[in-house]
């Protein structure tokens, strides 16, 4: 009863976020018309740091799960249904991750009255897709962990610009490519520096089981707690079994991401003795001016402190 009073709640907000929405629209009509960008709305901070960098100038960015936050659950605001009615082209993971909270992200697209591939585009578009070993059906939606799928979005975000505003395209070609040659390049280093850790001490151990695209990328196998933030975090039985995983391994470091709570993390920090190393970047960018605050610098920080932690004496 009370998560169907509070469903009830979440229509009205919604339903009365868009009336004021359309009365301030027909205001100012006049001047979103003058307006030369494309506005883009993007469902996280990664996507939207991706959207900027091919876009420059010409694009007016909107990003609705804010940095430091997870974007599998999130409950939309009158002011991202605003955003999202307005926006040119939208930006979503795809891939399993807007899903929580019965599908936030459709919903949201069916209250701002947009169309899926007409106006709403995945940036994970052509991704060779991993799925959860807990479910084999769901996809694993963490794919930008690894910089090559990191880049594919890029090319899929170009191509979709390109398409929605054609006098830019040359623009947007230019900067796709000076983009996507520096985030290959820290691929590449990547893929070379990791193999010369010891194979016994290559396990990365997270909360959440984000790290399966990594893995495959560079070499270092992964443990966690959960699986997914949509499940419930940290049950007893998923300490367990995470314990399990740890003995017998020379791993010398734990590492918590910016957008879980780290309880579970401490618990498990304290019951092996292994301290946690850093604290690394999954589904959300660092605060703006802080180390990880763009997609490049998250992966930059990630590779560094976990290389950095599985290695140290
Ligand atoms: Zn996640």
């Amino acid at each position: 009863m009370k998560t169907k009073l509070i469903a009830l709640i979440g229509v009205i907000a919604m339903v009365t976020g868009m009336a004021v929405f359309l009365n301030q629209r027909q205001q100012s009509a006049k001047a979103t018309t003058t307006s030369a960008k494309i506005r883009v709305v993007s469902t996280n901070s990664i996507l939207d740091d991706m959207v900027k960098n091919v876009g420059g100038q010409y694009v007016q960015n909107y990003s609705i799960v804010k940095r430091g936050t997870d974007p599998h659950e999130y409950e939309p605001r009158p002011t991202d249904i605003a955003a999202t009615a307005e926006a040119d082209v939208i930006f979503y993971n795809g891939l399993n991750l807007e899903t929580g909270g019965n599908g936030w992200f459709k919903k949201l697209v069916t209250a701002s009255k947009k169309d899926f591939d007409h106006d709403v585009f995945a940036a994970s578009k052509g991704i060779k897709v991993k799925y959860l070993t807990t479910n084999v059906n769901e996809p694993d939606p963490h794919a930008w962990l690894d910089l090559a799928n990191g880049i594919q979005y890029v090319k899929n975000i170009n191509r979709t610009l390109q398409a929605k505003d054609p006098k830019h395209a040359a623009v947007y070609q230019k900067n796709t490519d000076r983009y996507v040659a520096k985030l290959t390049k820290l691929h590449e280093s990547a893929q070379t520096k990791f193999k010369q850790i010891p194979t016994s001490q290559r396990l990365l151990v997270t909360s959440e089981g984000a790290f399966k695209y990594f893995s495959a990328a560079y070499h270092v196998p992964a443990a966690y707690i959960w699986e997914v933030n949509t499940e419930s975090q940290g049950t007893p039985a998923q300490m367990r079994t995470a314990l399990k995983k740890i003995e017998g391994t020379q791993v010398r470091s734990l590492f918590v991401e910016s957008s879980v709570s780290p309880k579970s993390m401490n618990k498990l920090s304290q019951e092996t003795g292994i301290p946690v190393a850093s604290t690394i970047f999954t589904d959300s960018l660092a605060a703006k001016g802080k180390p990880g605050d763009t997609y490049y610098s998250m992966l930059k920080w990630n590779l560094d402190k976990i290389y950095a932690g599985l290695t140290r004496s």
